[in-house]
């Protein structure tokens, strides 16, 4: 090789090095980049509660991923449950619930956990002859969200500027999807022991501690106001035989049912709480006597007319109830006289042969 030929041959080097450099740099920077869109995604939704991650990632989600639409699902182990929580197309339509086995794509992805991209959907074996309306591209990637190897729900990406999605994008939108799987199971988590902490286990009803919160609040609000609140204390009739025929579970049952009962009657100031074993406490917050009563009785009677059925036989469970208005210049102690008030009306109802419900006489139960 002459001297010409060799300082070609640098030239031609140097300029693929320098080629070389130059999409390096663009490398660096988009990566650059996509860890800065990372960051802030991550301040955007670590901490929160999980309606404001959904909230935040409606907004930031598809623009830090270049994607048009996305979808996010999350999963309930026992029922094999998906629930849609947050999208941002504007076609399709929000809050409902799907069996995992009706989508074959975030089956597949969860099944396996790990996610699915398909360039081509019409080409995909998840193609059934129709391309779905809502979308124009032909990509589409599902991503399983999953904390160790739990399941926490799936996300669907769609359309995108470009009509495609690189192994750049993917890898961006797997990292994405780790921690954003970390986030909602946290926000997740703490909501469910914030639940768990004020509710009855069995029922679902506000648990003792709780109530007395409530309570204390609507007393106060009740005098500030000058305001009619009405309680009621109810007490399953004769609970200990129910257990001892048909067994505890039946009887857990019954005591589900009576909360249902609760529940569906009461409006939603109204509180319906567990006040210990088969005892309930209704608060009825702008009630006077003659309304609570009304209420209690409606529950009562609903009660009595629900059939129970075990091992063939049919029978049916009654409740008593006391019922109290809150009189501040009677019921100077408070809450306490309150349900003092109601216990020696519920009480009464006992004595007179259950399936009843006794007005409150406070000059009686307070003064006794
Ligand atoms: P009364 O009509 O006078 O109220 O009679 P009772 O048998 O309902 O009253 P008692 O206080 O003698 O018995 C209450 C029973 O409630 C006893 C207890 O085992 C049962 N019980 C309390 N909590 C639960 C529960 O969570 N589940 C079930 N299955 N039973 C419970
Ligand atoms: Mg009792
Ligand atoms: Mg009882």
């Amino acid at each position: 090789m002459d001297k010409a030929q060799l300082e070609k041959l640098k030239k031609q080097e140097l300029v693929v090095v320098r080629s070389l450099l130059k999409r390096q740099n663009e490398m660096l920077g988009q990566s650059l980049l996509l860890l800065d869109h990372l960051i802030y995604l991550q301040k955007s939704i670590n901490l929160l509660s999980s309606r404001e991650i959904f909230r935040a990632l409606s907004e930031k989600l598809p623009y830090i991923l270049s994607i048009k639409y996305f979808s996010l699902f999350l999963f309930d182990k026992s029922k094999r449950h998906l629930k849609l929580v947050c999208h941002n197309h504007p076609d399709l339509k929000t809050d409902f619930t799907i069996h995992y086995s009706e989508s074959d794509i975030m089956r597949d992805a969860l099944a396996g956990g790990r996610y699915i991209l398909e360039q081509d959907f019409s080409r995909s074996r998840y193609y059934r002859g129709k391309k779905n309306p809502l979308f124009q591209c032909d990509f589409f990637v599902t991503l399983p969200l999953m904390v160790e190897n739990e399941i926490v729900g799936a996300i669907n990406l769609n359309d995108s500027e470009k009509g495609s999605f690189d192994v750049t994008d993917l890898d961006f939108a797997l990292s994405a999807a780790e921690f954003l799987s970390l986030s909602v199971s946290n926000a997740l988590l703490h909501e469910q022991t914030e639940r768990l902490s004020v509710t009855d286990g069995l029922t679902g009803l506000t648990n003792h501690k709780q109530m007395q919160i409530f309570l204390k609040n609507e007393l106060a609000r009740s005098r500030r106001y000058n305001a009619p609140l009405s309680i009621a204390m109810l007490d399953v009739d004769h609970f200990k035989k129910v257990n001892d025929t048909y067994g505890h579970q039946k009887g857990d049952e019954i005591l589900m049912e009576l909360a249902h009962i609760m529940t569906r009657i009461c409006r939603s100031n109204d509180v319906a709480a567990r006040y210990g074993g088969e005892e309930f406490l209704l608060i009825l917050p702008e009630t006077p006597l003659p309304g609570a009563i009304h209420i209690v009785d409606r529950v009562r009677e609903e009660m009595a007319s629900t059939p129970f059925k075990s091992q063939g036989t049919e029978f049916h469970v009654t409740v008593s109830a006391g019922v109290g208005q809150y009189d501040p210049k009677i019921m100077t102690g408070g809450a306490e006289d309150l349900i003092k008030v109601c216990d020696h009306a519920l009480y009464q109802a006992k004595e007179g042969g259950r399936n009843q419900t006794v007005k409150g006489n406070p000059d009686e139960a307070l003064h006794a």
